[in-house]
């Protein structure tokens, strides 16, 4: 009797720390979306653990062996889909008959394609991290198990001991590894949304200042590796403070929001769009030449001017910005300085009458060297 207590007790330990490794696997949740590289990556980790399984034999009687090689392929069907669950089933087939062709071969085989099917469908037709799925499928997999053993051992007369000791093993170890598998998926999930809404600006939705630093970093760092034109439009609305003082701060809220979709709907997804900071906004873009960018500028620009904001559907509120940009290698050649020429860019349009796209140019350096000293 102990020895089975311990040998039970091996498999859901087994299973356990087997469920957490996989979890590791990636810092993302494997999931039916995932590439089909990585799902298929999962469906042989998992076929690995089912062999070791079927190794960990559990004897409830005399010369009665059964396993929980079943947990890992309900594990594929519950959160990552037909892929890997076939790839598990099928290497549990394969391996059952390598061993021998018996009545029980069979069987098992015909157990392990219930547990691949009936979870699937299960899965499909209800919420996956509900507690009623969990408790579905783990009642399923644990009848089904009871039915084929029922058959395979109906004549043999350990029926009931077999049964009073693998029935609540695998209830045990289903439920315990569902728990824990849904557990490390939740968690991820919640880490990579915390992340994301760090580099989100809570007033427009566009990026921050900080995803936009981490971003220019990931692109300076690419840009040494690979011959690439990289250029930085700085944009600051113009006389911005004058519509708080007029309108209020709510509506200066309310012209940041409609200005960031202003820029949004213009520049699509050829830049890399982000709010720095009060009412300053940057695009990046990787692959457009130094006269595309002025252009589309350009057109930001008239877009900006000619078509007012509305504040709660009746105050019309004209509002004009000014641009900045650097390009490397147009305007720059040095990519640490993309950021610092934008802004003397920006600066000079303001300068010169804002409501204006500048490019960077070396006798601006000097000009507002020249101012600042
Ligand atoms: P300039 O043309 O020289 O850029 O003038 P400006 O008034 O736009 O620039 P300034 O830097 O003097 O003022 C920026 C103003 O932006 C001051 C601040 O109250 C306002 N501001 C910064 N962040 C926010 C915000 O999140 N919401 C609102 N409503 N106003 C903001
Ligand atoms: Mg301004
Ligand atoms: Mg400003």
């Amino acid at each position: 009797m102990e020895t089975i207590f311990y040998d039970v007790l091996n498999n859901i330990t087994l299973l356990m720390s087997a469920f957490y490794l996989i979890g590791k696997m990636s810092p993302h949740p494997i999931t039916t979306e995932s590439k089909r590289s990585t799902r298929i990556l999962y469906g042989i980790f998992l076929s690995i653990v089912s062999i070791l399984l079927m190794q960990m034999t559990i004897e409830p009687a005399p010369g009665i062996l059964v396993d929980l090689r079943h947990i890992p392929v309900i594990v594929a069907a519950y959160f990552v889909g037909p892929l890997p669950t076939f790839i598990v089933t099928a290497t549990i087939v394969i391996y059952r008959f390598s061993v021998n062709t018996n009545f029980a071969a069979y069987a098992a085989c015909v157990f392990i394609l219930c547990i691949a099917f009936g979870t699937s469908y299960i899965v499909r037709k209800m919420p996956v991290y509900s507690k009623r799925t969990f408790m579905t499928v783990t009642l399923y997999a644990t009848t089904i198990h009871m039915i084929i053993l029922g058959i395979v051992l109906w004549d043999t007369g350990v029926l009931v001991e077999t049964l009073a000791v693998i029935i609540p093993a695998s209830f045990i170890s289903c439920w315990l590894t569902l728990l824990i598998s849904r557990d490390i998926r939740l968690t991820k999930q919640t880490v990579q949304s915390l992340r994301q809404r760090t580099q989100i600006d809570f007033l427009t939705g566009l990026h921050n200042f900080h995803a936009f630093t981490n971003y220019l970093t990931d692109v300076k760092q690419s840009s040494i590796l690979q011959e690439k034109t990289v250029t930085l439009l700085m944009i600051d609305i113009d006389f911005f403070k004058k519509v708080n003082d007029t309108y209020g701060h709510e509506a200066g809220d309310e012209v940041l929001r409609q200005f960031a979709r202003r820029l949004e709907d213009g520049v699509g997804d050829v830049g890399y769009l982000s709010r720095n900071g009060g009412e300053e906004f940057s695009v990046l873009f990787e692959h457009s030449l130094l006269h595309q960018v002025e252009t589309l500028a350009e057109q930001l620009r008239i877009r900006i001017e000619t078509t007012p904001f509305t504040i709660q559907g009746r105050d019309s509120i004209p509002i004009t910005a000014s641009f900045g940009l650097a390009s490397f290698k147009e305007t720059t050649t040095h990519i640490d300085d993309l950021v610092s020429h934008a802004d003397i860019a920006l600066y000079h349009s303001k300068q010169n009458g804002r409501n204006q796209v500048t490019r960077f140019a070396v006798e601006q350096e000097v000009a507002s060297t020249n101012q600042i000293s």
